[in-house]
């Protein structure tokens, strides 16, 4: 739990006063534009995010800006309250990364200069990242390609995650424990619910690894529609392979730890913990240095690559809402005490407002 003094408040000061806004567009998102500022005092350049204020956005806000402290979460420097025609905004102000997308990065490189030991190299950034968020208790929801970018074009580079917009506090243990009832023992589906969340996280993890090996996903919709009923029950199926030739050389280690978060089974998936100790993780620097297919294979597939993100945001969108049915009816299975007298009051309240 976050003390309020911890809380930190968006400045209610307008912020063309300290920041001047360029036309330059950084990137589109779902909620708008993402476009680079300038602060005027120190020159130093920024992207800025605008959100309309609402209850998501706070969210969304507030679970950024308690993780950027992470070397691998991209940083907030500031957040404005601003109110434009009318509407109340909430303006965020973040580092600007401009070495760009981690595909394009290394779609870039020179045919054979990508290596398994640079893709674990990059595994461990993005564990890094998802290691602090899920020893918080915060789910991202959201990791996709688009989504990891480079803070420079320079080869010594940080690997950085964004977007918290599908960000969620998880279920924690913790609320359960208040002082009247902190048990000795939980049973392990008490414990549950929250896994599903930082299950979804683990997928993707999955997915993205994979594409870093080879170049292309690990699930297709064979028709072009973006998702499919045929994908999806390949996904929940974990109908996947190492085809040849792009996978014959990859390390038996590589694909193990695959196979590990791709499980269908979110129970029975590798936790972030089991992720950051594999050993092809832990010493990405013993790897070896074989020349991976991927930047010749996302040259080749680069007019299906809008097709690729938009397979996986479907994939996670459906997957969030799964998850969230059965973290639903794990919570409603538990036994545990507290949740039962709460069940229980419900149950009174709602009876009382019938009679
Ligand atoms: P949305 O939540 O609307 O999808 P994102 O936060 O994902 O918005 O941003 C959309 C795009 O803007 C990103 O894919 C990226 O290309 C670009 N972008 C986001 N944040 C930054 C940043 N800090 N620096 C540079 N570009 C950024």
């Amino acid at each position: 739990m976050l003390s309020l003094q911890n809380q930190r408040q968006p400045k209610t000061t307008p912020l063309v006063d300290d920041y001047e806004i360029s036309d330059t567009v950084l990137g589109l998102g779902i909620n708008g534009k993402v476009v680079q500022c300038t602060h005027r005092r120190t020159k130093q350049n920024y992207a800025l995010k605008v959100l309309l204020d609402n209850e998501k956005a706070r969210r969304e806000v507030d679970l950024h800006w308690r993780v950027s402290g992470c070397r691998h979460i991209v940083n907030i420097i500031d957040v404005y309250e601003n109110t434009y025609s009318g509407r109340k905004c909430l303006l965020v102000v973040m580092e600007c990364m401009e070495g760009g997308e981690l595909f394009q990065r290394i779609q870039d490189k020179a045919d054979g200069a990508f290596t398994e030991r640079e893709a674990a190299q990059i595994m461990h950034e993005i564990c890094a990242a998802i290691d602090y968020l899920h020893s918080r208790d915060i789910a991202h929801r959201d990791l996709k390609p688009e989504n990891l970018l480079y803070t420079t074009s320079q080869p010594n580079a940080i690997l950085k995650l964004t977007d918290f917009g599908f960000a969620k506090e998880t279920f924690s243990n913790d609320t359960l424990q208040t002082p009247c009832y902190t048990p000795y023992y939980v049973a392990p589906e008490v414990l549950g619910p929250e896994k599903y969340d930082k299950s979804c996280d683990i997928w993707s993890l999955g997915v993205v690894m994979y594409i870093i090996m080879c170049g292309f996903p690990p699930f297709y919709s064979n028709n072009g529609m973006a998702i499919s009923p045929g994908m999806k029950k390949r996904i929940r199926t974990g109908q996947y392979d190492f085809p040849d030739p792009e996978w014959t050389n990859v390390s038996p280690a590589a694909k193990d730890l695959i196979k590990g978060m791709l499980n269908v089974d979110p129970s029975k998936r590798l936790r972030i913990q089991d992720v950051i100790r594999n050993k092809w993780i832990a010493q990405f620097n013993a790897v070896p240095q074989t020349p991976l297919c991927t930047g010749r294979m996302l040259k080749e597939g680069e007019e299906t690559w809008p097709e690729v993100q938009e397979e996986m945001t479907r994939s996670l969108a459906t997957m969030r809402v799964d998850y969230d049915q059965m973290q639903i009816k794990a919570l409603d299975k538990s036994n545990n005490p507290l949740l039962t007298k709460r069940r229980k009051k419900i149950e009174e309240i709602f009876n009382a407002t019938r009679n």
